[in-house]
């Protein structure tokens, strides 16, 4: 019997800047009193996020969620949109605060992304939209989807908040669609504590997302649209400066915990680890791991249950699926039998903890613990 964690393991840790620093960013904010509206560490930070992630227009947003409800908006997207039932419910729950009728569609096997041949099968005269997911950061089939959209003038918007700093060929996975969406929730690989942007493409797009997140205001007495407030403050902006210089750090410790987990699971009867696509630059964002229970012998949940009991808390992500809940499931989409292999991923994952201060001796022992029986 292995001994279980004196303190529990979370999935994730949110990784913090150093305190001194922050404090010397807040002696300013205290000394300016500027504390929100599109502020002085405001502007810096979205220029900072734009050169490291190599983007061209950032809107920055209180939150994820608010900024997939906005870039809707934006776009004025209505009717029907395509989207994946394996995803945070935050995606769908988008669509819904928007009076949008989602539409799932199944994923594809290897990457669990939204299947392009799957969302061209839905596409109904009310569908003005796709919303996929870059789902643990993996990169969707953009080449396919942007054709769909093109071919049936759909708009194109992707969740892209498990996709900071992932590139496809030094590009970044951000500049393709109309609209892409990050979040910088405290459990992401880089957080705001709170937080989320829009990434677009041209200047009069991010002028209109800029009023969209301030309550519609173009200028003092101008409101072009019904608005929400949305905007990120000052401490929040000062914050996030300081985390950039230390995401690729972040991110490193993650890569080289991804590649020992890679390494002493990769043997394993009945468990299927992820594998890296040919030209991204990753962001370690997850670890996802399949449990196939004819193979492995128990089967997903009773190795969650089998971590607990260890300290070690994994996730379930994504279970159960979107489509399962309250709110959706009586869509025609949402039936089982239109989603098989979403049904059947969200049966057997489970997403084991990585963060930057976990330790190869952490994770030595966690894969011990999954593979002693
Ligand atoms: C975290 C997350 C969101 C929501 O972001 P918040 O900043 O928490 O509102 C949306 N979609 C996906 C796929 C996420 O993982």
């Amino acid at each position: 019997m292995i001994k279980k964690f004196d303190s529990p393991i979370f999935v994730t840790k949110p990784a913090l800047p150093p305190l001194e620093e922050y404090t010397e960013l807040l002696k300013q904010i205290w000394d300016t009193k500027v504390l929100t509206n599109n502020g002085p560490f405001h502007q810096q930070f979205e220029k900072a996020l734009s050169e490291y992630l190599g983007i061209r227009y950032i809107s920055l947003f209180s939150n994820g969620t608010l900024a997939l409800i906005t870039a809707l908006q934006a776009l004025r997207i209505t009717g029907e949109v395509i989207t994946t039932p394996f995803s945070f419910v935050a995606t769908t729950h988008s669509l819904w605060w928007n009076n949008i009728k989602p539409v799932f569609a199944d994923i594809e096997p290897v990457t669990f992304n939204l299947d392009p041949e799957k969302v061209e099968a839905a596409i109904t005269p009310q569908t003005t939209a796709i919303m996929p997911v870059h789902v643990y950061g993996n990169p969707c089939n953009i080449e396919q989807f942007q054709h769909l959209a093109d071919t049936y003038g759909l708009k194109l918007i992707y969740d892209a908040a498990h996709a900071f700093g992932v590139k496809i060929n030094d590009e970044s996975v951000l500049n393709f669609g109309d609209l892409s969406v990050l979040s910088f929730h405290a459990t992401k690989v880089f957080n705001t504590i709170e937080g989320g942007a829009i990434i677009c493409h041209d200047e009069k797009t991010k002028h209109r997302i800029d009023y969209l997140k301030n309550f519609g205001f173009a200028d003092e007495t101008t409101v072009i649209a019904p608005g929400i407030n949305a905007k990120m403050n000052e401490l929040q902006c000062a914050y996030g400066l300081l985390q950039l210089k230390y995401v690729d750090d972040y991110i490193e410790k993650r890569k080289s915990l991804s590649a020992l987990y890679q390494k002493l699971l990769k043997e394993t009867e009945g468990i299927r680890c992820l594998s890296e696509m040919n030209g991204v630059r990753h962001a370690y964002s997850y670890f996802p791991i399949l449990v196939d229970k004819d193979k492995f012998g128990i089967s997903r949940d009773d190795l969650y249950e089998k971590l607990k009991a260890h300290n070690i808390y994994g996730r379930r992500y994504f279970y159960p699926l979107i489509s399962q809940f309250p709110s959706y499931r009586g869509l025609p989409s949402a039936r089982k039998d239109n989603l098989p292999i979403a049904e059947k991923v969200a049966d057997q994952v489970i997403c084991l903890p990585i963060f930057p201060e976990l330790t190869h001796e952490n994770v030595n022992d966690i894969c011990d613990i999954i593979k002693d029986k």
